[in-house]
């Protein structure tokens, strides 16, 4: 990959998290000036002051910036507003304020594939390197998800694909985005506090989409006109996958079956029974991802491979195996009634029974909204944490409740319970501060505790 030459720049970092300080040694290595700007002060920065020691780097603190004078350019992290006053007074000024992946895709010369959209992004972007994988083409999956595209460029790897998540905050300072295939999975109204309007948030969409020829793939979802403004301005070719079966071109499910029907390379029939990943919100994802990965170079058997091989991302609707009959699912990321309603409905879909745990830290949204699916699905609510109350309150008496102190008690309850073909579901419907770092330390604990429960040290 040709390094762009950036030699007695000043470049300034606008952030100092794991993008920011990605984006400042990038730049260095490059013979670049840096001088960073970040909120807050020194003390809150030690590893990435540490990193960036005995090195061409200034420091301005309190997210503050003095003068655009001798400034060549802008890297900016994700949760800046691109629309801060400073940054559209260097605007002004001819200075171009672009995000880290603007930045790294000026260097990159293999194809890509990016993908956008409110909900599903990290798990097409990983189902999409999955399906590269298994046919045989190395990749990197990273952007928005994992990885920054600056930290991958900087390993000097060489690689077939890169596929990128990108979030309309990086994309909306990127405007050099030229994939291969360009993705948009769906738009619901998201971030609607930073963007203001939908019509601006689909706006910060569109660079994904400006550059595509008519050569680069356009996948889409079928029957959303919310989608059609993001896209209208684009030459790529639209390709889409359908939410109800439809005999035309593009990709659709029927029953245990995926078609992928196109001219670049006819009519493809998939085998979905061993699909791991539940949810009609899943098929969409695998849609979304085999067509995108068909064009990118995937083969017929790697995406069937990969079908079958992908189990999803840590944390969400995670299965993390079955145990004397009994499945263990972990969805701690579900931090909202609706999407512990959605985990219900993808479990419950192959007719087994649940054992439901929900609770944590309410977020005042109300429980009542579970209440049908619970009725319908749930053998017992097994109700833990800070909201517990609040829970009962909604959710009490639909069908039979424990109530729990922690979460790992609840556990235990639930699978001295459980019976051969059930399951055991943690989507909580709750944050998980009131006992838990994060929803990633939450899921991880229950990942500790069904180890222990398979090695025999938890109670049975
Ligand atoms: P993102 O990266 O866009 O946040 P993820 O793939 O991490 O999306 O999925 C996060 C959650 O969003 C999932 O647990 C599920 O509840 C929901 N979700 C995933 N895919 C879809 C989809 N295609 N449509 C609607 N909701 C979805």
């Amino acid at each position: 990959m040709k390094k762009r030459d950036l030699a007695g720049r000043h470049v300034l970092v606008w952030g100092l998290r794991k993008t920011g300080l990605a984006g400042a040694r990038f730049l260095l290595r490059r013979g670049a000036r840096v001088t960073v700007v970040a909120s807050g002060d020194a003390s809150e920065y030690k590893e990435a002051l540490e990193a960036l020691k005995d090195q061409s780097v200034s420091f301005l603190w309190g997210d503050r910036m003095g003068s655009w004078e001798g400034i060549d350019g802008v890297l900016l992290s994700p949760g800046v507003p691109y629309d801060r006053p400073e940054l559209e007074q260097a605007r002004e000024l001819g200075i171009e304020t672009l995000s880290e992946m603007a930045w790294g895709l000026s260097e990159l010369t293999v194809p890509w594939v990016g993908v956008t959209g409110s909900a599903g992004k990290s798990t097409t972007v990983s189902w999409v390197g999955a399906m590269l994988a298994a046919s045989g083409l190395s990749g990197f999956v990273g952007g928005n998800l994992g990885t920054p595209l600056v930290c991958f460029l900087d390993e000097d790897r060489a690689v077939d694909r890169v596929v990128l998540e990108c979030s309309s905050f990086q994309l909306e300072a990127t405007p050099n985005a030229h994939p291969c295939v360009g993705v948009l999975t769906n738009l619901q109204p998201n971030h609607l506090d930073r963007h203001g309007t939908m019509e601006r948030y689909a706006a910060c969409k569109a660079p994904l989409f400006g550059h595509l020829e008519k050569e680069d793939a356009l996948i889409l979802c079928g029957g959303e006109p919310s989608v059609l403004p993001v896209v209208q301005e684009s030459r790529g070719e639209r390709i889409t996958f359908w939410r109800e079966g439809e005999d035309v071109e593009g990709a659709m499910c029927w029953g245990e079956q995926m078609i992928l029907r196109h001219p670049r390379w006819g009519e493809e029939v998939y085998d979905l029974r061993g699909m791991r990943l539940r949810g009609a919100h899943n098929r969409e994802n695998l849609m979304a991802a085999a067509l995108a990965a068909r064009c990118a170079g995937a083969t017929k058997d790697g995406i069937q491979a990969a079908i079958e091989g992908f189990g999803g991302l840590a944390h969400r609707q995670e299965e993390l195996g079955v145990w004397r009959g009994v499945r263990y699912v972990n969805d701690s990321k579900a931090t909202t009634p609706d999407s512990a309603l959605r985990a219900v409905e993808a479990c419950a879909e192959k007719g087994e029974r649940l054992r439901l745990l929900l609770g944590g830290r309410s977020k005042g949204t109300g429980f009542s909204g579970l209440r049908d699916a619970v009725l319908r699905e749930v053998e017992k609510l097994y109700v833990f944490g800070e909201a517990r109350a609040e829970i009962m309150r909604d959710l009490g008496g639909v069908v039979e409740t424990g109530e729990y102190v922690s979460m790992e008690e609840a556990l235990d309850a639930a699978a001295l319970d459980a019976k051969q073909g059930e399951i055991v579901l943690l989507s909580p419907a709750c944050a998980s501060f009131d006992a838990f770092e994060s929803f990633v330390h939450r899921g991880e604990v229950f990942g500790r505790w069904f180890r222990a429960l398979c090695s025999g040290s938890v109670a049975k």
